[in-house]
């Protein structure tokens, strides 16, 4: 069986380089990777990354197994592979050397997302804990004897307090959604019923802000397969974001409808769409939304006591619900949030 034969079968990239430093087979993954060009072409020109190159000549220098890291471009992107160089031996002496490509680019990308994710939540904390920790100094200084002030500032401290607190139960939040998010409810709920409680629930914030809520379609029993839990928190999340960006005394519709045949779920199911007519959103922000603490305008989220991690739970508890996340908006026209569920 020749090099080539024998590495065909293997899934991932795979070449084969002589004695002489040539590469003499090499898998159709690899082709992908490389180009078929580099048959018979000296390693150094193949590859011609000088940290992999420097693993395969001490590979071979010594006849023993090495691990390196190649750098790849495909579709446009970065790739990283770990590559393993090993020796084929032939009757106790290396007969040339094979080298193996592994895609790590998911893991790397899983890496760098968790690094940003902990220096995002290292800042949302740091603001209000330095916020708090200033007025501790001046209560303790300055204002020591001052009973306005006093009251000004610890009125400031508690509202940082209530940030963080809310803060970190979103995070709690995000994390248990995340746990079961590959366990799919089944047990129907009454989503009509949800909604009719949470608005009633948000009456307060809804007030604050003269808005009116209107439900739509939202009368007797419409249910679907859920978790009743989850759904209640979706629901406040995107009503009470409609309140929060809507216009003062403005207008909140929620609408449930059943659904024959939802295009977005390629079958039948129900749609709840959140719509307000606030500012709205200019489209090139629509589509990082759901990411964890993104915001269109930090300071206005702040400002309304946000954490920028609210529609990133929306999102996962409709994943969760094997369901689609639509958001449309116009800037100066409002917005409308719609979750489709399916029925199966
Ligand atoms: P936050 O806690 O900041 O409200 P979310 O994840 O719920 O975080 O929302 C992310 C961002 O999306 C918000 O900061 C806001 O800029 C924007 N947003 C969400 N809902 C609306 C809406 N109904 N109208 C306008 N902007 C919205």
């Amino acid at each position: 069986m020749t090099p080539d034969e024998m590495i065909s079968a293997i899934p991932i990239p795979c070449i084969h380089v002589s004695l002489q430093g040539r590469v003499d087979a090499l898998n159709e993954k690899a082709v992908e990777l490389f180009g078929a060009a580099i048959r018979g072409r000296h390693y150094i020109t193949a590859f011609r990354q000088p940290a992999l190159l420097d693993r395969i000549e001490e590979a071979m220098a010594h006849g023993k197994s090495v691990t390196g890291r190649y750098i790849g471009r495909q579709a446009g992107r970065d790739t990283s592979y770990d590559v393993s160089v090993a020796p084929v031996m032939e009757g106790g002496q290396p007969a040339g050397y094979m080298m193996v490509f592994l895609d790590i680019t998911h893991q790397e990308e899983a890496g760098e997302r968790r690094s940003e994710f902990v220096a995002n939540v290292s800042h949302e904390l740091r603001t209000p804990l330095t916020a708090i920790n200033g007025f501790i100094e001046t209560l303790r200084g300055p204002a020591k004897d001052d009973p306005e002030a006093r009251d000004q500032f610890l009125a400031i401290m508690e509202r940082e307090a209530q940030r963080m607190i809310r803060l970190v139960e979103d995070l709690l939040l995000l994390t248990r959604v995340e746990d079961v998010e590959r366990m799919r409810p089944s047990e129907p709920v009454d989503i009509a019923a949800l909604v009719r409680s949470v608005a009633s629930g948000l009456t307060p914030q809804a007030k604050a802000k003269q808005a009116r809520v209107i439900l739509d379609g939202c009368e007797g029993e419409k249910p679907a397969p859920g978790d009743s839990d989850q759904l209640t928190q979706l629901l406040t999340n995107l009503i009470e974001n409609a309140i929060k960006y809507g216009r003062d005394g403005g207008q909140v519709t929620v609408r449930l409808e059943q659904l024959e045949n939802a295009v977005e779920l390629r079958g039948p199911g129900l749609k709840i769409s959140v719509s307000d007519d606030g500012e709205g959103i200019a489209e090139r922000h629509l589509g990082r939304l759901t990411e964890r603490f993104y915001r269109v305008d930090s300071h206005r989220s702040r400002g309304v006591g946000g954490t920028g991690l609210g529609l990133a739970i929306v999102k996962h508890i409709v994943s969760r619900h094997r369901g689609r996340l639509r958001i449309e908006s116009q800037l100066g026209q409002g917005s409308t949030f719609s979750v489709f569920l399916p029925y199966n």
